[in-house]
């Protein structure tokens, strides 16, 4: 898969007072981009686009590089204790991704320059929670690793977990681009985790993103690099075949890690396909062909996290998929954690 490379890149002028703001400055001026200075709050009348298809397009090969003031972290529950942003969004478009509905009508991508004050912030949040480990997501808002060549800020912070005796960074990705990683002293600080799927989803509705070959290369590379590697399932569904599916694809995946790294404690996080009023009407405008089933009639109600009601499979459907998925994936890594289905 090719590098991300946006066609427009937008400095918030304060992002250009760090060394990250100017390296990626740098990084763009010989590039074929527009580069535009203004203000992140008028960011988004740069982006052009007069239908929510062309504006969500457009939107998505735009990168604001900006600062994150944030000074008290969000809980991310069940994955990890907190969650921060090294950037937020990504260049892949997801149909059913769950950022559709909080970032507007344009959904441009950010970078944020001002890393001291991230791990200052981190930093705090594992004091205030005295000798106990405490998790950190840092992917819970976008995918840092699609962007790590321009930024190379996910590298700095698994170095910076690393040396933190109470603090564990965790990581997902749909992108494959891990070898600047490789060579990184982790400290096994870091859990890298992939996102995987069966073909028909990844294929359907995962647009710009690594295949699952590619997806699973990068995993093994990252295990056997002493990482504590993991996969997160999502979004699960009850698509056609979706027994058959899900099995073949943890044989392929069984496969491609060989026998050494099978054995090892892979972590494992279920998530059912869910979705939200909100998102539905958006997802129609964006993808109005789209084949993501939003019957609302055949889901059941369950009250979210973004404070809005999501609609999830019926209970018997749900306890099907978790004990199905669970006994695939324990019959074939016999040392794998399953640490959650939602
Ligand atoms: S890769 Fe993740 S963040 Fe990016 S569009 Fe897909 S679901 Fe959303």
């Amino acid at each position: 898969m090719e590098l991300f490379m946006p066609e427009r890149v937008i400095f918030d002028p304060p992002s250009l007072e760090y060394p990250l703001g100017q390296k990626i400055y740098d990084y763009f001026r010989d590039k074929p981009v527009a580069i535009i200075k203004t203000g992140a709050r008028t960011a988004a009348r740069s982006i052009p686009g007069t239908t929510p298809a062309g504006m969500y397009a457009q939107a998505k090969k735009t990168l604001l590089v900006t600062i994150n003031k944030l000074s008290k972290l969000d809980v991310c529950k069940p994955s990890a204790d907190y969650q921060f942003s090294l950037v937020s969004n990504c260049p892949a478009h997801c149909e059913y991704c769950y950022l559709q509905s909080t970032q507007g009508s344009k959904p441009y991508l950010k970078v944020f320059v001002n890393l001291e004050d991230i791990f200052s912030v981190i930093e705090d949040h594992i004091r205030q929670n005295g000798d106990k480990i405490t998790t950190f997501e840092a992917a819970s808002l976008g995918d840092p690793l699609a962007l790590e060549h321009i930024t190379g800020s996910l590298a700095k912070t698994i170095v910076f977990f690393a040396g933190l005796e109470h603090g564990r960074l965790r990581v997902v990705t749909k992108f494959p681009h891990v070898d600047s990683l490789l060579d990184l002293p982790h400290n096994r600080h870091t859990l890298f985790r992939i996102s995987i799927n069966t073909d028909y989803v990844i294929s359907t509705f995962e647009h710009n993103t690594a295949s699952l070959d590619e997806r699973m290369e990068a995993i093994a590379k990252l295990g056997r690099a002493g990482y504590p590697i993991g996969f997160i399932v999502a979004p699960i569904m009850q698509h056609e075949n979706w027994k058959e599916a899900y099995d073949l694809l943890f044989r392929k995946l069984e496969e491609r890690l060989g026998p050494e790294l099978s054995r090892k404690e892979l972590n494992f996080e279920l998530i059912q396909y869910r979705f939200t009023a909100v998102a539905k009407e958006l997802i129609l405008q964006r993808f109005p062909n789209t084949r993501l089933d939003m019957d609302e009639a055949k889901r059941s109600l369950k009250w979210g996290r973004f404070g809005r009601y999501k609609y999830v499979y019926q209970k018997e459907e749900a306890e099907e998929l978790k004990e199905y998925l669970t006994s695939l994936i324990l019959g074939r890594f016999p040392e794998a954690k399953v640490q959650y289905f939602t």
